[in-house]
């Protein structure tokens, strides 16, 4: 076969990022690309544990590399967790990189994009340090609207609306984000606004992407286009390609998915889920990161039981901060969760999505959980907890109303009372809205949607970007 290109793919190492850039790799390798696809280590490890990724899903052009040992595995709920990946990826992801790049110029499968997550810097460092003439292109795995609000951060700190200081709920506007002036408020914004050594890491990474040969978004026009058009005003090659599972999904012509799981999956939910009536459980679960004080797991817990509703919770071994093993829980809330509810400690969520006992998603507003719900057409309650999350639920709740955000507060009665308006009192008008939402995105990611031109118009522009390159070298030979 023709060699048509190879693509290195480096995500920042996290679930929600390896998930969505591996089902982007999937579709570069199911259009005859050869993809080498770089994680730290454990990634690598626990790709291999839990999911079928060595074993038949990729064809033989697919690579997965590991980058030698010592990248930061710790937590990253904290500045300080956070900051040392990031630190740790400069420091061993980088050389490496460039090496690896060096190493295949003169062979046979030379790389031909640089597809970057988050930090875009060591890519275009990379590249630029040694002239390599490899187009980079940023995916962000991020919602658009999460994205610009990132990119526009610069100016919210000129017009005094950053840094903020105190603490609490704050609802006064936030206006210097463009196509956001009249429903932005503090509390949507991300929380490392908070903190300015944050702020200033997330917006320069973010305002790099100019620098990019294009930027790829795992959204859907339909779902962000006035935000999308603010995004071309500084970055003109936006490509939309998702949701990138569906996409996937449409183009494996199958229904069910490969894991990306970096945890085992509990199947036996299905079975449970086959029991239920249609659209009459709640599926709770807050992603593969955010932690909860035992408090707060006690109050979703009570507000759970207390809504009657037949609920499916994904509870982590590692949710609860100083989880304290040894304290009871109430009777009550036993033979609530006996009644009602099954809980595993890491689901498949997709399919769990996809189920039709499934109506509604009590979620951390992280944007696979978002795009996977609103492509199943299932309407959510929004707790965010960090990153893009406060700006999505806010979009969820306010600008596509697919559903309710609970955001700032956590009180059983508040939890109760959001799962029966959800589940009961205005089901059927968040249903059909989340339906067409569903309907919308479907269509995106069909024959002639725009999620599927853009991913030719993506394929076509890295092989294009690549016959330019080499003009000169064929000109000279020629001569
Ligand atoms: N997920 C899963 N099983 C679970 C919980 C989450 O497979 O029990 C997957 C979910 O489908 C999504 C990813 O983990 O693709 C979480 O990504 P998201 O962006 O929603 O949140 P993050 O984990 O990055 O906070």
């Amino acid at each position: 076969m023709e060699f048509i290109g190879h693509i290195l793919i480096f995500p920042f190492p996290i679930q929600g990022h390896v998930n969505s850039m591996l089902k982007l790799a999937h579709l570069f390798d199911l259009s005859n690309f050869h993809v080498t696809f770089s994680v730290p280590s454990n990634i690598h490890a626990r790709l291999l544990a839990h999911t079928d990724v060595n074993s038949g899903r990729f064809s033989p052009r697919f690579r997965l590399q590991s980058f030698p040992a010592g990248i930061y595995e710790g937590a990253i709920d904290s500045k300080e967790g956070f900051m040392e990946l990031c630190d740790s990826l400069n420091r061993i992801a980088k050389p490496f990189l460039r090496e690896c790049i060096a190493q295949k110029r003169n062979f046979s499968l030379p790389f031909t994009a640089f597809i970057s997550d988050f930090q875009l810097s060591i890519a275009l460092d990379v590249v630029g340090e040694e002239c390599f003439n490899l187009p980079v292109y940023y995916f962000r795995t991020i919602s658009a609207c999460g994205f610009w609000a990132y990119f526009s951060l610069p100016d919210l700190f000129e017009a005094g609306e950053l840094p903020i200081k105190e603490n609490g709920i704050d609802s006064s506007p936030i206006t210097k984000i463009k196509g956001m002036e009249d429903f932005l408020r503090v509390r949507d914004l991300p929380p490392f606004c908070r903190d300015e050594d944050l702020a200033v890491l997330f917006y320069t990474e973010t305002r790099l992407a100019v620098h990019a040969r294009g930027l790829i978004l795992n959204t859907f026009e339909d779902l962000e286009g006035p935000i999308l058009s603010q995004i071309r005003t500084k970055c003109p090659k936006v490509y939309t390609l998702g949701p990138l599972h569906a996409h996937l999904k449409a183009t494996l012509a199958s229904k069910s998915t490969h894991s990306n799981s970096l945890r085992q999956e509990d199947e036996t939910c299905m079975a449970w889920l086959d029991s239920q009536e249609p659209k009459s459980v709640i599926y709770v679960s807050f992603g593969s990161i955010s932690v909860i004080t035992r408090q707060q797991l006690m109050e979703l817990w009570y507000g759970l039981v207390n809504s009657g509703k037949k609920f499916l919770w994904v509870m982590r071994s590692d949710l609860v901060a100083g989880k304290d093993e040894e304290t009871p829980i109430p009777l009550e809330l036993e033979e609530g969760t006996k009644a009602n509810g099954y809980i595993v400690g890491w689901a498949p969520q997709e399919a769990v999505l996809d189920h039709p006992a499934v109506g509604g998603f009590l979620t951390h507003s992280g944007w696979n959980s978002t795009l996977e719900s609103i492509a199943a057409g299932v309407p959510m309650i929004c707790w965010p907890f960090f990153a893009d999350q406060q700006m999505n639920s806010r979009f969820v709740g306010e600008v596509w109303k697919l559903g309710l955000d609970m955001k700032d507060v956590c009180d059983r009665s508040s939890v109760e009372k959001l799962i029966r308006e959800l589940m009961e009192k205005r089901k059927g008008e968040f249903l059909e809205r989340a339906e067409n939402m569903g309907k919308l995105a479907k269509q995106a990611i069909s024959e002639g949607g725009s999620s599927y031109c853009n991913f030719d118009c993506l394929i076509q522009d890295i092989i294009k970007v690549n016959e330019d390159m080499r003009k000169p070298l064929k000109n000279v030979l020629a001569s």
